[in-house]
């Protein structure tokens, strides 16, 4: 049986950040996961950054991580929101071409030292003198190692609700992981269910682009990572349309196909991110609600509609997007879902996402409620000092960032070259205070 000093579970945003951090930092790494070419796959919207999440992407580039480096070879529409107000509210945010991120992180972890990838779907933990010891397979292969990182993202009993459908999957197209979910129950720990959504993905040459508001990427891109000088990647526009009355008649009068409205699941949204039912329901008086119609690649004829997820009918879904101005003669390429999962509590963990009842197991990413651009810069070996003192980051030699940069956030006042640093972090440079005000954009996902 082979052994690893770290396995990492999942090969999403979170995965991939965890396995470079820990390989690079001298352990001997091992990423399983499901399927090789999935590798950097983005689940919902092919975008990075954006509010309250760019600041996050460089954080993560100052701590040597991958996906500002990355979004910078891949994305096509970088935009600064929030331009016209102070530094610290400003996000930098990128449409991705999906493709060209999934390449340029394949490419990035099979040339990362230290680093074996291999496709198996986990099933269980091996447990051993009260901690963890390695992984088996679906196929029974075991694999041991003293540090385990599982970012298994919305997979662990993944179903997807659309209409009257229920769909066992870890999102579209791949099957969910039940072993582990039984194993984490089985630890005793404090788990519930999330809920998300995706919209439908439709066929751009559909779409009545002439007819649309578009909007431009901005000027000169700002890159996300200090180590990029300029943006070498062509710059498209997004379409930008509105629903309409009729659009939210429609749905309102088929809200019980909806998976939370029909009372279909419980789980609630890792973070406020609503879907157009939701929008309809909660802001009635609204007499529509923008659209931004975003092309998934620059050789990719599939457009996301940012701002519309969904988890009603097929038919409903056909119905309701054509009521939408430029969208009158659309074709669906893949019908939007809602996605329920299990997740574990954020207070089994100590700081550094180790799992308080299981040493040697850590949690990053969506797993553990935050989203994996999150979760995936945190995950690397020793991020944050432990209250005690204790040798135990994931990889044999671990790495511990300057102390200035892990401050109680009660302290941050009180040290004002930490906050200027992390400013800079924010906002590279600065940004002119007669910069133009810029229409805001929905979350990325
Ligand atoms: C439909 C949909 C809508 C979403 N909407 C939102 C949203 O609104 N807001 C938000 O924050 N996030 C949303 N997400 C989640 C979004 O994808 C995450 O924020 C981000 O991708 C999570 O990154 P991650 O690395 O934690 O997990 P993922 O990107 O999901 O990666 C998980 C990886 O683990 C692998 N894996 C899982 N189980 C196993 C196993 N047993 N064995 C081997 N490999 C395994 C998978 O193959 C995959 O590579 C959505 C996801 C979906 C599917």
């Amino acid at each position: 049986m082979a052994n690893w000093d770290v396995i990492v579970i999942g090969g999403g945003h979170a995965g991939c950040e965890a396995a470079a951090a820990a390989a690079r930092a001298g352990a001997r790494t091992l990423l399983l996961t499901h399927k090789l070419e999935t590798i950097g796959e983005m689940s919902c919207n092919p975008a990075i950054g954006g509010l309250g999440k760019g600041h996050l992407v460089r954080e993560i580039d100052a701590l040597d991580g991958l996906m500002g480096r990355l979004a910078d070879k891949a994305g096509i529409q970088f935009r600064m929101l929030n331009r016209s107000k102070g530094a610290a509210v400003r996000g930098p945010r990128s449409q991705i071409d999906r493709r060209l991120y999934r390449e340029a992180m394949q490419a990035e972890l099979s040339a990362t030292p230290n680093l074996e990838i291999a496709a198996a779907a986990v099933e269980d933990l091996i447990v051993e003198d009260g901690r963890v010891a390695g992984a088996v397979d679906a196929e029974g292969r075991a694999y041991r190692a003293g540090r385990v990182v599982l970012t298994t993202g919305t997979f662990l009993k993944g179903v997807i609700h659309r209409g009257e459908e229920r769909i066992p999957a870890g999102r579209v197209g791949d099957q969910p992981a039940i072993g582990l979910s039984d194993r984490l129950y089985a630890l005793g720990l404090n788990m519930g269910r999330l809920k998300t959504g995706t919209p439908a993905r439709l066929v751009g040459s559909s779409i009545a682009w002439d007819r649309l508001e578009m909007q431009a990427a901005d000027d000169e891109p700002v890159p996300f990572s200090f180590l990029t000088d300029r943006i070498e990647v062509p710059q498209i526009a997004c379409g930008i349309t509105y629903t309409t009355a009729e659009t939210h008649r429609i749905i309102a009068e088929r809200l019980g196909e909806s998976a939370v409205y029909g009372g279909k699941l419980t789980g609630r949204g890792p973070r406020y991110c609503p879907s157009i039912e939701d929008k309809v329901v909660r802001f009635a008086d609204k007499e529509s609600h923008q659209i931004f119609l975003e092309p998934e690649g620059l050789d990719d004829d599939t457009v996301y509609p940012n701002g519309i997820s969904t988890s009603v009918s097929e038919e409903t879904q056909d119905l309701f997007l054509r009521t939408i101005p430029g969208l009158e003669n659309v074709q669906v390429r893949r019908y939007g879902y809602a996605i329920e999962y299990d997740y574990v509590d954020p207070r089994e963990l100590f700081p550094t996402l180790e799992v308080k009842a299981l040493p040697g197991l850590y949690l990053a990413g969506q797993i553990q409620r935050h989203h994996g651009l999150r979760g995936g810069g945190r995950a690397g070996p020793g991020r944050r000092p432990q209250r005690r003192p204790r040798r135990e980051g994931l990889g044999a030699r671990p790495v511990r960032p300057r102390r200035g940069l892990h401050r109680r956030p009660d302290r941050r006042s009180r040290h004002p070259r930490r906050h200027r640093a992390l400013s800079d972090v924010h906002q590279p440079g600065g940004v002119p205070p007669d910069a133009p005000r810029r229409q805001r954009r929905p979350a990325a996902h």
